[in-house]
């Protein structure tokens, strides 16, 4: 097979970078799973963006840097913040359907933020940006969505220019069959790797795969020792942890230990509203000095009606799981957020040619060694919106390491029929290494799960 595009990942930076790259460049998005499981999907609090009367790009670059350790890339920040704003209204042009007040856009505050600024739909943000990027998909032409594919590695080759990113091999879910599908751009928007520890607030797709390719195929990789905890997972802990959003703090929520005294305050001068790396450490501080297995947030300085209102999801993944919010809910941190990942420069290039990376896969620099909160989902769209553009550029000069499909030409005028991936699987791949004949597939199960347990369980106690 081959295409013009191929992105892998159906979250919003996969989304995003589809839909401005596409027309007349063709696309064809491959996802592992379901097309709406993704990070995206479960983010909750918002997306950061200075739209408020009293904000503006610049103090919004301040609460980015001061939060970032020193290690945020200056020039990745001041574009976020200059083109969030922008980026913010396209989607709402896309679909995406703000909480508004009063005909202006209602913006929520969180931890680190100076100025309300989180533009959000209830605290199901992200199902809200999803569905609505999704649903701009679907009525382009030039976009082929595909479910229940793979990535499992990318292709390179040693072109006149040098080495260079060709495709990526995908394999088939249900008949376990690798297909080979050849781009002339390929776009890793594969989310980050929750996944790697015990508790995370990550879904199951959260696996670190486009990392772990780009990894191999030679492209720079950095900053993996930056993984963010969130604060406040619901206690006990589900696989992926239920996630308490920030905003509650915002609106005014306030932790305490377990003996109902409240601690923030002797860790930081903003008390529960600190950054969430300085709230996260104060916490696992406080659990190992007391031996409590929790730290309770205390919901009682938001009136009932409003954490009704404002927090309809929070509100009832607690009822849901035996949790009165309004009494106070038990939270303990958990894997959130990888801040790290493949470099890319300001047009989510990475240093192989070819190969393209946007979203929480990509380390553009914006984050340091620590990300603000809601800036995840802006980043995803800002640093995928220039990506788009910058391979039209490309594509249209024509590059001399584009390296297209053995018809020789760009898969236009239409992407193959449905199926076709198993027809050319079935024509010259060999079949998984996941299907090796020796191996009972319950025993070969059984092991993953294992190895995968022992994985998790060591990167929680040993690493982060
Ligand atoms: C519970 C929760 C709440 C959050 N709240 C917020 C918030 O309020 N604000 C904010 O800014 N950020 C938030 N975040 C972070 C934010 O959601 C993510 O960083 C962001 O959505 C990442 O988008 P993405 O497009 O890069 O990746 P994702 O949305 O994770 O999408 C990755 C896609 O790649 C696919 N994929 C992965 N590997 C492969 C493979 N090998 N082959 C094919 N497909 C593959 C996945 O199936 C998925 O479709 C939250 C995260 C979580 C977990």
């Amino acid at each position: 097979l081959s295409t013009d595009v191929l992105v892998i990942g159906s979250g919003m930076a996969g989304l995003t970078f589809a839909l401005d790259v596409a027309d007349p460049l063709h696309v064809l998005l491959v996802t592992k799973k379901a097309r709406a499981e993704s990070n995206t999907n479960w983010a909750k609090g918002g997306i950061a963006a200075a739209l408020g009367p009293d904000d503006s790009p610049e103090l919004h670059v301040a609460d980015t840097l001061a939060v970032g350790g020193g290690l945020c890339r200056v020039e990745a920040v001041e574009l976020l913040a200059r083109e969030g704003p922008e980026r913010v209204r396209e989607l709402m042009a896309r679909g995406a359907a703000f909480d508004l007040e009063g005909g202006a856009l209602s913006l929520g505050r969180e931890g680190g933020h100076s100025r309300r600024r989180i533009a959000r739909t209830g605290d199901h943000t992200g199902r809200t940006v999803e569905a609505a990027l999704l649903d701009a998909v679907a009525r382009s032409p030039y976009i082929r969505v595909v479910e229940d594919h793979l990535a499992i590695d990318l292709t390179v080759d040693e072109g006149a220019g040098g080495r260079h990113c060709t495709g990526a091999l995908v394999l088939e879910h249900h008949a376990g069959e690798l297909v080979h599908i050849e781009a002339a751009a390929v776009v890793l928007a594969t989310g980050g790797c929750g996944q790697v520890y015990r508790h995370t607030t990550n879904p199951a797709i959260a696996t670190g795969d486009g990392i772990a390719m780009a990894y191999r195929a030679g492209a720079r990789v950095g900053n993996m020792e930056f993984i963010q905890f969130h604060p406040t997972a619901l206690y006990p802990t589900e696989d992926p942890a239920f996630l308490i959003s920030e905003a509650l703090r915002g609106e005014g929520a306030v932790l305490r230990r377990m003996d109902g005294t409240p601690f923030m305050d002797d860790y930081d001068p903003r008390g529960s509203l600190a950054p969430r790396d300085v709230v996260a450490r104060a916490i696992d501080r406080e659990l190992k000095r007391t031996g409590d297995p929790h730290v309770v947030l205390d919901t009682s300085p938001i009136p009932p009606e409003v954490l009704e209102q404002r927090f309809p999801d929070a509100v009832a993944g607690c009822r849901a799981r035996g949790c009165e919010p309004t009494e106070g809910i038990p939270v303990v941190p958990a894997a959130h957020y990888v801040c790290g990942g493949v470099f890319t420069d300001n047009d989510a290039r990475t240093t192989l040619p070819g190969l393209w990376a946007a979203g929480e896969v990509a380390c553009t620099g914006v984050h340091g060694a620590n990300r603000l909160a809601s800036n995840s989902l802006v980043e995803a769209v800002v640093f995928a919106h220039r990506g788009a553009l910058a391979v039209r550029e490309e594509l249209s000069a024509g590059r001399d390491d584009t390296a297209l499909g053995e018809d020789g030409g760009r898969a236009r005028g239409g992407l193959p029929e449905e199926g076709a991936e198993s027809a050319a699987a079935g024509a010259g791949r060999s079949a998984a290494p996941s299907t090796a004949p020796e191996s009972p597939e319950g025993e070969r199960e059984a092991r993953i799960a294992e190895t995968r347990a022992r994985l998790r369980a060591s990167m929680w106690d040993l690493v982060g």
